[in-house]
């Protein structure tokens, strides 16, 4: 077995003792006879796997009693129209923060379910840190606010929860989801795709608080109906069940090494590395503002596209795949999800200064 650190953005690395459990129960799971992907979602064996992963996410998150945990299909993408479709009625209004590529797929995405508004935004800064966003920027009548906590193509992550008063606060956490401890009541919905995490991509995770549910756009189909999932308990259908058993794995491990407080420290640990280095030299820029720089998604350039080209398929060689920034923005990205291991991060930076000695700039 050659496995190399992965930095791809999404789908992403898993831990090891996740995929090695997955490996090991893969044919037959437990005294089942029969592997997970092959089991009834109503069978007595699924039904556990899938109650068991929602009590050890509320644990590790805690969760409040007041919020519903729903899994979900269709990604986060989903998401952005089951947002509006959920939430809107109430009256008609929404208002978007957008701080980068997803948020704005959010924002046109609400736009076809009513009046929908972009309150703060850092494009003009090519999203190079988050915007700052105050109660008296939001419509008193908005039904809710829409977010993106970790903005995981520009390498940016809110320092801050914005305070918007009694309006429901929707974050859209797929790429820092379980990353760290987050005051959950502190928002009225958090979302997240799975794929960045959590779990191999096919399960979507909504956390929404029970008051907020019942008020659908009469348009909405039932699969994208929150208050019906509820109610079904993420099984008004077939759930995506092997996805949802990976993620409960996922759980356990957090659970295994310490929980979120754990989590975060080590998360801290591999970000404080990459960026200490990054700021000890000028042969790599990282244009994210200090105060918003993500712990999950570190951005670097070196300021010839040449350079950059160079680096990601070098450093692939070394085994550090998928370092190549996003498509829209170029230069490089190394994305450092929970299981990533600190060695990982060190090999990259022990990389990043032999490219440096052996690459001089004109
Ligand atoms: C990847 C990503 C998405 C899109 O997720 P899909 O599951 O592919 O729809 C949305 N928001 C954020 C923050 C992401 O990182």
């Amino acid at each position: 077995m050659n496995r190399v650190f992965n930095f791809s953005a999404g789908p992403s690395m898993l831990p090891l003792p996740v995929l090695e459990k997955a490996a090991a129960e893969l044919v037959c799971y437990g005294e089942s006879g029969m592997s997970v992907m092959e089991m009834s979602h109503r069978s007595p064996d699924y039904e556990a796997i899938i109650k068991k992963a929602e009590a050890d996410l509320r644990k590790i998150m805690q969760i409040p009693d007041n919020y519903k945990v729903l899994f979900m299909q269709g990604g986060a993408s989903t998401q952005f129209a089951c947002v509006p479709m959920n939430l809107i009625k109430k009256t008609g209004k929404a208002d978007y923060i957008v701080s980068g590529q997803f948020s704005g797929k959010a924002f046109k995405e609400a736009q076809k379910y009513g009046d929908v508004v972009c309150v703060a935004t850092t494009k003009e800064d090519n999203f190079d840190h988050v915007p700052v966003v105050t109660k008296d920027m939001i419509r008193p009548d908005a039904s809710y606010v829409h977010m993106c906590f970790n903005n995981t193509i520009y390498g940016t992550k809110f320092d801050y929860i914005p305070d918007t008063g009694d309006i429901p606060l929707v974050a859209d956490m797929s790429s820092c989801i379980i990353s760290e401890p987050v005051d959950v009541s502190k928002f009225g919905v958090i979302y997240a795709g799975a794929q960045k995490n959590m779990a191999p991509a096919g399960v979507t995770l909504v956390i929404v608080r029970e008051d907020l549910l019942g008020n659908v756009l009469d348009c909405t189909p039932a699969m994208l109906d929150w208050q019906l999932m509820a109610e079904n308990d993420s099984m008004y259908n077939t759930p995506p069940c092997y996805a949802i058993y990976v993620a409960g794995l996922v759980y356990e491990w957090i659970e295994s090494i310490g929980g979120l407080d754990k989590m975060k420290e080590m998360n801290e640990k591999k970000a404080n590395l990459l960026y200490d280095y990054l700021d000890s030299q000028d042969y790599y820029v990282a244009p994210v503002k200090k105060n918003s720089r993500s712990m999950m998604n570190v951005t670097f350039v070196t300021g010839d596209a040449d350079l950059d080209k160079k680096f990601a398929s070098e450093a692939a060689k070394a085994g550090l795949k998928n370092l190549k920034g996003h498509r829209s923005v170029g230069g490089m990205r190394a994305s450092i999800y929970n299981a990533m291991p600190y060695e990982g991060v060190a090999k990259l930076v022990e990389f990043m200064k032999e490219f440096a000695k052996n690459n001089p700039k004109k």
